[in-house]
C-alpha cells in the first residue's frame, strides 16, 4: 500500500542492539560488562523462577564471574510500590546495572528501577511523556513470553494503586541498552498465557498499522507480525513444545513491538485498562475481548488497511468491495480467538453490565490513546462498543 507523502517526520525508536535467536539468553553474563555493568539487579517474579527461567541466566552470569542479586517480587499489571521497593534493594546492594527476565510485568518494573536508581523522589512522579530528567543505570531485558515487546519500547506501565488506574512512562531513556530474545524460554508458557500474551502481540499490530500514527517503519513491521501471530499462535497454543511455532511467535511480538513502539496504539488498549485494574484480567486477554468490538467500530476510518488485515490473516478478498473485504478481518480475529478457546463476550468473564458505568468512566480515563485511534470517540461511543462487548 502506498504511504501517504506529506511534511511528518517519521521516528524509529529501538533499543541500541537486539540478539535473537535459540539460546540466546545465554550470552547475558558476557554482555552484561559490554553495557558497562558490573554488579546487575536481576528483575524477575516468583512465577518465571519456578518455571527454572532464572537458571540459564544464573548459570551464564557465574561462568561469566559476574556478582548479581535477585528482586524476584513483581507482581502481574505491577503496582508503582514495586518499582520504588526494588529500587531501595538496588541501592542497598551496590548494583550499577539490571536485567529484566519475565514477561512485561518484570520487564516494566526493570525499566523502572533503571530510571529511579539515577532520578529522585517515587516513580509515579515521572509519568507522562518526557518528564524523566536523567538516564537510567544500563539494562538488559530478556523476555519469556511473546507478547508484550516492552524489551523493545520506550515506555513502562506501573498501576497507581490509589486511582485504581495504570499509568505510563514515556521516555528515549528508557529503551534499554540490549533486548535479548530467546524463544526457547517461551517454552514453558503455559497454553492461557500463550493465548493472552500472543493476543497483546496482535493488538498491537493491528492497532498501530491502522493508527494515525502509522508510519511506513510500523507499517512493514505490523504486517509481518499479524501474518505470523494469524499463522503460528493457534499452534503454539495447541502445542506449546511445537518450536517453530514459538520462534515466530516470538519474532513477532518483537517486531510488534517495534511497530508500536514508533506508531502509536489505540482504542483497543484505552478501553482495556479497566478490565485490567477493575477485575484483575491478564492485560493480554483484555486486549484480545475489546479487540474485534473496536475494530468493528473503527472499520469506516481505514477500510484499505483492515481490507489488508483480512489478507494477512489468510481470508480472500477477491472479488468483494473495499468494505466487505474490510470487514473479513473483523470475522478473521472472531475466528482466531475461537480457535484458541478465548471469548470476546464480557458476560462471560462475571461481569454485570450494571458495571457498565464503571467501565465507561474507566475508558475515559485513558482517552490520550483515542488521539491516535483511526475513528474519533466520543463518551457515547465508548459506552456503545462497552454494551456490543456484552
Ligand atoms: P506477565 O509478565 O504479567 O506474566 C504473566 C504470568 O506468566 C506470570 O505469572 C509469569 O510468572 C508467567 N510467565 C511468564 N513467562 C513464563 C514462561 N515462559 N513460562 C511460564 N510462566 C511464565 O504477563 P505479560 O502479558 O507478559 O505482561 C503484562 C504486563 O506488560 C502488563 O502490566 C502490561 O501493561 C505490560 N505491557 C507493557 C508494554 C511496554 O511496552 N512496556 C507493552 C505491553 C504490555
Amino acid at each position: 500500500m502506498a504511504q501517504v507523502i506529506s511534511d511528518r517526520l517519521h521516528v524509529f525508536y529501538c533499543p541500541h542492539r537486539v540478539i535473537f535467536g535459540l539460546n540466546s539468553s545465554r550470552s547475558v553474563g558476557s554482555e552484561v560488562r559490554a553495557i558497562g555493568g558490573n554488579k546487575p539487579l536481576v528483575v524477575t517474579d516468583p512465577g518465571v523462577v519456578q518455571a527454572g527461567l532464572l537458571e540459564p541466566v544464573r548459570k551464564s552470569l557465574q561462568e561469566a564471574s559476574i556478582p548479581f542479586v535477585v528482586f524476584d517480587k513483581v507482581e502481574p499489571e505491577p503496582p508503582a510500590r514495586l518499582v520504588d521497593q526494588g529500587t531501595e534493594v538496588f541501592r542497598e546492594n551496590g548494583c550499577d546495572s539490571v536485567i529484566g527476565l519475565g514477561g512485561g510485568s518484570s520487564l516494566d518494573v526493570a525499566k523502572g528501577i533503571s530510571i529511579m536508581a539515577t532520578n529522585e523522589g517515587k516513580v509515579l512522579d515521572y509519568c507522562g511523556v518526557d518528564l524523566v530528567k536523567r538516564r537510567g543505570v544500563p539494562k538488559i531485558l530478556i523476555p519469556t513470553t511473546a507478547g508484550t515487546g516492552s524489551e523493545i519500547t520506550r515506555v513502562f506501565v506501573i498501576t497507581d494503586e490509589a486511582e485504581n488506574t495504570k499509568k505510563v512512562v514515556f521516555s528515549p531513556y528508557v529503551l534499554a541498552e540490549l533486548a535479548i530474545v530467546d524463544p526457547l524460554l517461551t517454552l514453558s508458557m503455559p497454553p492461557k498465557v500463550t493465548a493472552d500474551t500472543g493476543l497483546d502481540a496482535l493488538v498491537h499490530a493491528i492497532e498501530t498499522y491502522v493508527s494515525a500514527g502509522a508510519t511506513p517503519f510500523s507499517d512493514i513491521l505490523a504486517e509481518k507480525a499479524i501474518e505470523w501471530i494469524a499463522r503460528y499462535l493457534p499452534i503454539a497454543w495447541s502445542k506449546g513444545s511445537n518450536l517453530e511455532a514459538r520462534y515466530y511467535m516470538s519474532l513477532a511480538s518483537t517486531v510488534a513491538g517495534m511497530a508500536f513502539g514508533s506508531g502509536g496504539l489505540g482504542a483497543v488498549h484505552g478501553l482495556c485498562y479497566p478490565l485490567g485494574t477493575e477485575y484483575h484480567m491478564s492485560h493480554g486477554r483484555s486486549n484480545g475481548i475489546m479487540l474485534p468490538h473496536v475494530m468493528r467500530f473503527n472499520l469506516p476510518g481505514n477500510p484499505e488497511k483492515f481490507a489488508r488485515i483480512a489478507q494477512l490473516m489468510g481470508c480472500c478478498t477477491e472479488g468483494l468491495s473495499l468494505m466487505e473485504a474490510a470487514q473479513k478481518a473483523v470475522e478473521a480475529v472472531e475466528k482466531l480467538l475461537e480457535s484458541i478457546e478465548v471469548s470476546y463476550r464480557l458476560r462471560d468473564y462475571g461481569i454485570p453490565e450494571s458495571d457498565l458505568p464503571k467501565l465507561v468512566e474507566g475508558g475515559m480515563k485513558q482517552s490520550r490513546l483515542f488521539v491516535p485511534n483511526p475513528r474519533d470517540l466520543t463518551e457515547d461511543d465508548v459506552r456503545r462498543i462497552y454494551r456490543e462487548a456484552f
